[in-house]
């Protein structure tokens, strides 16, 4: 296979995070902190009612069963050779189409069973609290829009309920396009059919899964060693089947299936991806911008379990900081330049000017909502105006955004 042209970022461990304020290291102490976090009114020249945007990362579903990226038990920790599709070799390869949509065959089931945790509940909870006024999510399972419907969500990097057409553009529910993969590769289909009867994709445990082959990514794909990736079969979009599109340099696109609907060669368009950013992919100039929005709407930003490894993330962070905006991040593990976020701090603020806490964010945000509850805190903060993202997948007029070259 080609040697990727990008590298992952920070796939080695960050440095352990310094704990702000120092005592915040038991979950009472971290919850006092947040509190304070919550209750001192923006640094100045920030609105008083402005409220809190929350940026979350891979972490937040750990407790849903998902691996995270870079956690004790991420995807780049337990598996040293894991490495995302890119965009280019999707767009490019049929063999690597085939090895994804395989692997996404098979992870879908488990993804889809996969609920929100008590970590989402707890963002809704402070979202009704008049706390959280919007979310920015890397996560592309769809635990957040699930749990909070009416919080103002923004998936930067896409969500894997969609897909959509490279060529048109137009998108299809994920769940129709399993049953299409199911019909075209039975033995496939089968094959999962053992596996979940024989529940070896309901166990949690990764050592477990490990040990029975099977690995649940983030990504919702699952590694099988010495599949026969080749044999397997996708569809091609159906709108393009039925008039093709138009390429790029003005000649009518090639869209050919087999006898029984499988894209093959040589047909050079109606290839349809995950409704994803993937890797080496634009992330659309909407919703770059509402990202921004969020942020300069917002008085205090709130980071949940992500180490902000990829710059698409860590910039908002950081566009958070020159704004003046108090900052806690809530992560396990370090986070990429962390220092960048508490200069300046108070050595004896108790949270007020900003938080870092290393504690499991499915245990602690469910507290720190009992206690921001008892204590009967409410705020003020004005639902974002922005809406959620539709299709964020695509580089039509995007600027390329090279979130992976950092
Ligand atoms: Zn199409």
């Amino acid at each position: 296979m080609r040697k990727p042209l990008m590298r992952i970022p920070f796939t080695e461990l960050l440095p352990p995070p310094v704990i702000i304020p120092s005592s915040a290291k038991t979950l009472p102490s971290a919850v006092a902190a947040l509190t304070q976090f919550f209750t001192s009114p923006p640094p100045r020249g920030l609105p008083p009612a402005s409220g809190t945007v929350v940026l979350s990362g891979a972490g937040l579903s750990v407790a849903s069963g998902l691996a995270d990226y870079r956690g004790t038990n991420g995807t780049y920790r337990v598996n040293k050779t894991y490495r995302p599709i890119y965009y280019h070799e999707f767009l490019s390869n049929h063999e690597a189409r085939k090895r994804y949509w395989a692997r996404s065959f098979l992870g879908w089931t488990t993804l889809h069973k996969s609920q929100p945790n008590a970590g989402h509940y707890a963002v809704r909870d402070l979202g009704q609290l008049g706390i959280i006024s919007s979310v920015i999510t890397q996560n592309v399972d769809s635990f957040h829009t699930k749990a909070h419907p009416h919080i103002p969500t923004l998936e930067l990097h896409g969500y894997l309920r969609s897909t959509v057409c490279t060529s048109c553009w137009n998108e299809f529910p994920r769940d129709a396009f399993q049953n299409e993969l199911a019909r075209l590769n039975p033995k496939w289909a089968e094959f999962l059919a053992e596996a979940i009867a024989s529940g070896a994709l309901d166990t949690e445990d990764p050592h477990e899964k490990r040990a029975r082959g099977i690995r649940l990514n983030p990504d919702g794909d699952v590694e099988l060693p010495e599949a026969p990736y080749t044999t397997f079969r996708y569809p091609a979009c159906p709108t393009c089947l039925t008039s093709p599109p138009s390429l790029a340099d003005g000649t009518r696109g090639t869209v050919e299936v087999d006898h029984d609907g499988a894209w093959k060669s040589p047909s050079n368009a109606g290839i349809l991806k995950p409704a994803v950013v993937m890797f080496g992919e634009s992330i659309r100039n909407e919703v770059k911008t509402a990202a921004e929005e969020a942020i300069d709407g917002a008085g205090r930003l709130l980071v949940l379990a992500t180490s902000l490894a990829t710059y698409s993330a860590w910039r908002l962070a950081k566009r958070a900081k020159d704004r003046g905006m108090s900052i806690a991040i809530v992560n396990i593990g370090g986070v990429r330049g962390e220092d960048t976020f508490f200069g300046g701090l108070d050595p004896h603020q108790g949270g007020g000017q900003g938080v870092r806490v290393e504690l499991p964010t499915d245990a602690l945000l469910p507290a720190l909502v009992e206690e921001l509850r008892r204590s009967g805190v409410r705020g003020t903060a004005q639902r974002a105006k922005f809406q959620p993202a539709t299709m964020p997948a695509g580089d039509n007029g995007a600027a390329v955004f090279k979130d992976m070259l950092s």
